[in-house]
């Protein structure tokens, strides 16, 4: 059965060209959480300067693949913590 990594990759997005975390992870040890997991589905995470929202969505809706998920499929990668380290 394919289990999350609890990784936090796909929980991060950009803001004005930096990679950022959604407002609502939560670090526990070394893997990270969602504070509002069970109500998540379409809640908005960021917004941005310009008023459009970023909000929170079923994986499998995400345009972006990330290092080392169990759920990629063929989509194009986003590679987080690289960017971040820019
Ligand atoms: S990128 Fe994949 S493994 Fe990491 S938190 Fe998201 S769904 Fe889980
Ligand atoms: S609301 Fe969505 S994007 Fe934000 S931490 Fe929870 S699962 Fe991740």
């Amino acid at each position: 059965m394919i289990k999350c990594l609890r990784c936090s990759k796909c929980c991060h997005y950009l803001y004005e060209g930096k990679v950022v975390p959604c407002k609502f992870l939560v670090k526990i040890g070394k893997k990270y959480m969602c504070r509002i997991y069970n109500n998540r589905l379409g809640q908005v995470n960021a917004v941005h300067k310009n008023g459009t929202k970023t909000v929170c969505m079923m994986r499998d809706q995400d345009v972006n693949d990330y290092v080392g998920c169990p759920y990629n499929t063929d989509k194009p990668i986003f590679d987080v913590f690289n960017e971040i380290e820019k």
